[in-house]
C-alpha cells in the first residue's frame, strides 16, 4: 500500500522506490504503527534474500496480479512500478476502505496502490489450498516482481527467521482486521436469530474465517438476494462464496471443505503417528512430535483449539501473565 506521507515506515530503499525523503531510522516492532507492521517495506537486502525462494515476472500494465474470488499464486514481492488495489465481497460490494484505514491508522492513499519493495499476499497461501483473494490488483505502468509460491513461503518462513516472521506478523494482522471488519470470506444470509445462522458463524468464527452475516429484515439487498435464490424456508441461511458460489443451508462439513479446510489429498506413505484431536493435547504432540523428526498427521472433528478455542481469557498459561483468548493462544499453535 502506497505510503507516500509515511518515508518513517520501511526500512532502506528498495530499488526503484522514488519515494523522496531522509533514510529513515528502521522502526522497532513496538513502536511501528499497526499500519507499518500490517503493510512493510523490505530493504534492498531482504528482498535479495526472498529472490531465492521465488521467480521473477514482469507484468504489462492493467495485467492482473490478484482477481477477488480467485486462488492467487502465492506471495508478490513488488520491485519496481505501482500496483493499484481494490476491494470486493462476493456480493460485488466494494471494500470499506475508509473503514479499514481508520482501523489501522493508514489514510486512504496508503490504501490504494502498492509500492516497490512490499509484499502482498494472504495467510491462506500458506496452505497448499490458498483462499480465495479478497482484492483486485492491476499493475499500474509495467511492474516487476517476485513471485513466490506457497511451498517457496513455507520454506523462507523456516530459512530466514527475522525476515519470516516480519512478513508472517503482517500476513497475520492483515487475516485479524479482515476478521474484526468481517471481510473477504463468505457472506451468510439470514436471520441473526436462526440458530442456523448461529451454527455456521460460530464454526467461522473458531475457525478464524473472516465472515459477514446479513440480515435480510436489516438489509434490502440481502432480502433480494433471498427472494431469487432460497424461496423455501428450510434452504436457509444461504452462503455465498468469495468465488461466488451460493449454497443453500450448508453443513459445517460443506463449509470446511469449500473453503479448502479439509485435506483431501494424504500423502500415500506411512505417517510415524497419527493424532486424534487437534485440542491443546493434540496440537502440543504434533509439534513436539514434528521437532523430533516424525511425520505426524492430525485429525480433527470439528476445528482446531479444542475446548481450549472457546475460552474467551485463559489465565493460567505460561507466557500470557494478563492472559490470552483461547482462540488467539490456540490459532497461534495451529
Ligand atoms: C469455556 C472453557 C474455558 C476454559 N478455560 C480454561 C482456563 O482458563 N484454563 C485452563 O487451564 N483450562 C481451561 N479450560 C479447559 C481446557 O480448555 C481443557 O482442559 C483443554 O482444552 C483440554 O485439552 P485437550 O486437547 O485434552 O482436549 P480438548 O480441548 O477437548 O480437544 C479435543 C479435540 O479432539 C477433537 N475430537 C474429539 N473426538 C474426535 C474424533 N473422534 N475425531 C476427531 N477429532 C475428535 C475435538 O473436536 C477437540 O477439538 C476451559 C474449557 C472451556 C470449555
Amino acid at each position: 500500500m502506497a505510503s507516500e506521507k509515511e518515508p518513517e515506515r520501511g526500512g532502506q530503499e528498495a530499488p526503484g522506490n522514488a519515494r523522496p525523503g531522509p533514510e529513515p531510522a528502521p522502526p522497532t516492532a513496538a513502536l511501528a504503527s499497526r499500519f507499518q507492521q500490517m503493510f512493510p517495506v523490505l530493504s534492498a537486502a531482504e528482498i535479495d534474500r526472498v529472490r531465492h525462494f521465488g521467480d521473477l515476472r514482469r507484468f504489462l500494465p492493467g495485467e492482473v496480479l490478484f482477481q477477488a474470488g480467485k486462488p492467487g499464486p502465492g506471495m508478490y514481492v513488488i520491485l519496481s512500478g505501482r500496483v493499484a488495489v481494490t476491494g470486493r465481497d462476493p456480493l460485488g460490494q466494494a471494500l470499506p476502505v475508509a473503514t479499514f484505514a481508520e482501523l489501522i491508522g493508514a489514510t486512504l492513499e496508503d490504501m490504494a496502490e502498492v509500492v516497490p519493495g512490499e509484499v502482498m499476499a494472504d495467510i491462506g497461501q500458506l496452505s497448499g489450498n490458498p483462499s480465495a483473494s479478497v482484492i483486485d490488483a492491476r499493475a499500474v505502468g509495467e511492474v516487476e516482481a517476485i513471485v513466490v509460491p506457497p511451498e517457496g513461503l513455507r520454506a523462507l518462513l523456516i530459512a530466514e527467521a527475522e525476515l519470516g516472521e516480519r512478513i508472517l506478523r503482517a500476513l497475520i494482522l492483515r487475516r485479524v482486521a479482515q476478521i474484526e471488519m468481517g471481510f473477504g470470506g463468505p457472506v451468510l444470509i439470514g436471520s441473526r436469530k436462526s440458530p442456523e445462522v448461529t451454527r455456521l458463524s460460530g464454526f467461522l468464527e473458531r475457525t478464524g474465517i473472516p465472515f459477514r452475516v446479513l440480515d435480510p429484515d436489516q438489509d434490502a439487498d440481502a432480502s433480494s438476494l433471498l427472494a431469487r435464490f432460497a424461496p423455501n424456508p428450510g434452504e436457509l441461511p444461504i452462503v455465498v462464496m468469495p468465488d461466488g458460489t451460493v449454497f443453500k443451508n450448508p453443513t459445517k462439513t460443506d463449509l470446511a471443505r469449500v473453503l479448502g479446510l479439509v485435506a483431501t489429498i494424504l500423502r500415500s506413505e506411512r505417517y510415524d503417528v497419527a493424532i486424534v484431536g487437534a485440542g491443546p493435547a493434540g496440537l502440543a504432540t504434533a509439534v513436539y512430535g514434528a521437532s523430533e523428526g516424525l511425520s505426524i498427521l492430525v485429525l480433527e472433528a470439528i476445528t482446531f483449539g479444542g475446548q481450549a478455542g472457546a475460552s474467551a481469557r485463559i489465565e493460567n498459561y505460561l507466557g500470557f501473565p494478563t492472559g490470552v483468548s483461547g482462540q488467539t493462544l490456540m490459532a497461534r499453535a495451529f
